[in-house]
């Protein structure tokens, strides 16, 4: 870390911590953003949280690290984003950005001259990937998803890269650790700017849950102790993570009723039926969907409604 931590407006000199709002050029859009220049020397950590704006557990344990971090516990410097999607967390806004209705999840690295959406995830790739050396994206479920909690970690960043972010999720108390290829959402694009990185799911349903958040910060600051960043002592995880992938995510072939056969953590045998979907007007199963190998099942929708292309399971590959 060098001397000043500087990130649009915002400067933080060494053993400085500075809150403030980050503008996003182009936009009415501000971001809350904690600088925390830490008192010894060391590796920028950048932790968001709220890309998904009702996902909650996440949000609140980056707004309580962003209080509790003093600039006297780390070496180098740590990021804070507790609120990407800020405008629609405040506003209530389901899972998508007001200003454009877009899912900030889906649209990585973004465009200077694109949508809002598109402006606040470049200027995320930008101004925040361009000065961190790492990153942990906390995701809490989405109101219709039940899940273990779960880690997905980037692949997209070459070997070298992967294998800090295995290193670095094997550190939290998640129960899966997948990998992923995806380059849309924000650690994947941090990813493709060097910074080994992951998501992390705890949550679900739209849920806040106190217990949740604990563990979230707890694995936070795992992390950022397993990276000679954080100077405090940190409590073992109740959980060891264990690999499951390949992942397979399987969509709606048509609309109708999901009616899932397991919940998430279930152990399939592969063909074994996940689900069904059936006809509105009568009991007509028109869609099944087996398990392509053992496995577990990380997560699955929890609604009756499904529309074809819509999520139905997520499910993961596992020796048991
Ligand atoms: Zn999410």
């Amino acid at each position: 870390m060098e001397k000043l931590l500087q990130i649009g407006d915002l400067t933080a000199e060494k053993g400085q911590k500075v809150s403030g709002e980050y503008k996003v050029a182009g936009t009415d859009l501000t971001v809350p953003v904690t600088l925390i220049n830490g008192v010894g020397e060391g590796k920028t950590f950048l932790l968001t949280a709220g890309v998904h704006p009702d996902e909650y557990p996440g949000i609140q344990a980056a707004l309580e690290l962003k209080e509790e971090l003093q600039p006297e516990m780390i070496d180098g410097a740590v990021v804070i984003v507790p609120m990407v999607n800020y405008s629609g967390t405040v506003q209530k806004f389901g899972y998508k950005l007001p200003a454009d209705g877009k899912n900030m999840n889906k649209v990585f690295p973004g465009s200077p001259d694109g949508s809002p959406a598109e402006k606040l995830a470049w200027a995320i790739h930008t101004d925040f990937h361009g000065v961190c050396d790492y990153n942990i994206d906390l995701h809490s479920g989405g109101e219709e998803e039940d899940m273990e909690p779960l880690i997905f970690f980037s692949m997209i960043g070459g070997e070298e890269q992967e294998k800090v972010s295995h290193a670095m999720a094997a550190q939290t108390g998640v129960t899966y650790l997948v990998r992923s290829s995806s380059s849309n959402g924000e650690y994947g694009a941090a990813s493709t700017k060097g910074l080994p990185s992951f998501l992390l799911e705890r949550g679900g349903q739209g849920m806040y849950d106190a217990k949740e958040k604990d563990e979230n910060k707890r694995d936070v600051l795992a992390v950022m102790k397993y990276l000679g960043i954080y100077r405090g002592e940190v409590a073992p995880a109740a959980v060891t993570p264990v690999d499951a992938w390949p992942a397979v995510y399987l969509e709606a072939d048509c609309d109708g009723r999901w009616f899932p056969n397991f919940t998430h953590g279930d152990k399939v045998r592969e063909g074994q039926v996940l689900g069904v979907i059936k006809n509105w007007m009568d009991d007509t199963v028109v869609a099944e969907y087996k398990a392509p190998f053992d496995g577990v099942v990380l997560y699955y929708t929890t609604s009756l409604s499904i529309k074809k292309g819509g999520a139905l399971v997520a499910y993961g590959k596992l020796d048991w």
